[in-house]
């Protein structure tokens, strides 16, 4: 059996694809051997296009109001516990002041899907940081738009839009989001941003409710075929004020190990070590580094809104997940053989 697994991981790793089932396979029968064979050959990988370089990310969280209803989601339009909060053009322009001075030259903005952000507003918002900050990347994260929607961002500046896909399979989808929703629409957004010529990234949570080894065969399947320039994968954890507050967190040892699988299928993707990775395991921004993640994505929303944006419970958002700690979280990566470089951070070609 380890000799199959092992002949699994060779072969991932030259020619960056599996069929389904031995996606499934490399997953279902997964050992510590296997793991720290996969790591190492993602770091090889990630050695190859990006040397030691980690890259960082300024996250701005502008809105918690959604009109969404996410069943996982700490922000969901039904959670009356939530206190709201929407950040000012003003204040948002002051995070990128801050995030510039730090040494970022990505702001990331994010938030929940608010109508008060409308395109006219946005496309404002793009044209002041892109005309201030020339030098700057700005990738938006702001869920579904129209295709209209999304041109006229890109055409205003935003260069790079998050956007989970949440689970490849339409099934598993319907269980995690009201019946409003629709995984083709959630497609056709990723579809549209990558036409769009976003640079466009893609993500899903590990260990979300109803998931099965064969949920995420198929994410990794999706990313195979939809080579996106990023992927955005956290364990799931649970918030107290959602259906889903009993259920359980995700585990850090599955998300590096896919962190490392998905290195492999796309040697070039922007892989972030997410803020979840570190809520859920106190090493987990590292793990994920050592395992082939290659970005960072520090929080620089004004202090009082951290808290504020929850998603799930116990968010980490105290030292080197904060944006004021750069040069600690220079210092930490240093001390494990990587250097954070002050530059825009693009996927290499
Ligand atoms: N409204 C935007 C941003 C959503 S928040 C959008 O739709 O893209 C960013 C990501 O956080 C989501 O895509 C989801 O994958 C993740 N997330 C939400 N709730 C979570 C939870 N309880 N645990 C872990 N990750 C969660």
């Amino acid at each position: 059996m380890q000799d199959y697994l092992t002949s699994l991981a060779d072969r991932l790793a030259t020619q960056h694809r599996l069929q389904l089932d031995e996606y499934r396979e490399l997953i279902d029968s997964r050992n510590e051997a296997l793991a720290k064979k996969l790591a190492e050959y993602a770091v090889i990988e990630r050695k190859k296009h990006y040397g030691n370089h980690i890259y960082v990310r300024g996250l701005i969280e502008i809105s918690n109001v959604c009109k969404n209803d996410c069943l996982y989601c700490g922000i969901r339009c039904s959670n009356t516990n939530c206190s709201r909060y929407r950040l000012s053009p003003d204040e948002i322009l002051e995070c990128c002041h801050e995030g510039y001075k730090l040494g970022f030259r990505t702001f990331v903005l994010q938030g929940g899907e608010d109508p008060f952000f409308s395109d006219d507003l946005l496309c404002c918002i793009l044209e002041e940081i892109k005309g201030l900050y020339p030098d700057c990347a700005v990738t938006l994260s702001l869920g579904e738009r129209s295709r209209e929607s999304y041109a006229r961002l890109k055409a205003a500046g935003a260069d790079r839009y998050l956007l989970r896909h949440e689970t490849a399979t339409a099934a598993h989808y319907g269980q995690l989001h009201p019946g409003e929703m629709s995984f083709n629409n959630r497609i056709r957004c990723l579809n549209d941003l990558k036409e769009l010529g976003f640079q466009t990234g893609c993500g899903f949570m590990v260990g979300s409710p109803f998931q099965t080894t064969m949920h995420l065969a198929r994410d990794l399947q999706f990313v195979e075929e939809f080579q996106p320039q990023m992927c955005g994968i956290g364990p799931f954890i649970p918030h107290c004020d959602t259906p889903f507050g009993n259920e359980a967190a995700g585990t850090a040892e599955l998300t590096c190990y896919l962190l490392s699988i998905l290195r492999l299928i796309q040697p070039k993707l922007l892989l972030p070590a997410t803020t979840a990775l570190d809520s859920v395991s106190p090493r987990g921004r590292t793990m994920g580094i050592l395992a082939g993640a290659n970005v960072i994505m520090p929080n620089l929303s004004p202090q009082s809104v951290r808290k504020k944006y929850m998603l799930y419970n116990n968010k980490a958002t105290e030292g080197l997940e904060a944006a004021e700690y750069k040069k600690e979280l220079d210092a930490a990566m240093a001390s494990i053989g990587y250097e954070i470089v002050t530059h825009r951070g693009d996927a290499k070609q």
